[in-house]
């Protein structure tokens, strides 16, 4: 069984554990497949930098689940969940908008991102 995934914290260092306040720039990715209750996982990137050694690094910050009429979010180990106030009237209305620009992450940091939690 190779499973090497940790829940660890985006905002702390791996390299000296320093814990930095928040992320250099954010960036949000929309998994293509929705789960099994049919909810859409927008996930929240974070890119970092210590300000301590100046390494770099990117992490999730937070996890929403967006469907069947709640919004799921996950920050850290925490998940709130409230009641979608607005019922989907129509196709069109919440529109994500990604910033591809912004996007310089491999596809197996994207899995391992989506995937950290099951
Ligand atoms: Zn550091």
């Amino acid at each position: 069984m190779v499973r090497k995934k940790r829940q660890k914290d985006p905002f702390v260092c791996p390299k000296c554990g320093t814990r930095v306040t928040e992320p250099v720039k954010t960036w949000q990715l929309v998994s293509p497949m929705p789960d099994s209750k049919g909810r859409v996982t927008i996930t929240v990137m974070g890119s970092f930098q210590c300000p301590n050694c100046g390494h770099k690094w990117r992490g999730v910050v937070s996890k929403l689940k967006v469907g069947g009429g709640e919004v799921e979010m996950e920050v850290g180990k925490k998940k709130k969940k409230m009641e979608s106030t607005t019922e989907p009237q129509k196709e069109e209305g919440e529109v994500i908008e990604l910033d591809i620009d912004e996007i310089d992450i491999s596809e197996e940091e994207i899995e391992e991102a989506l995937g950290s939690s099951d």
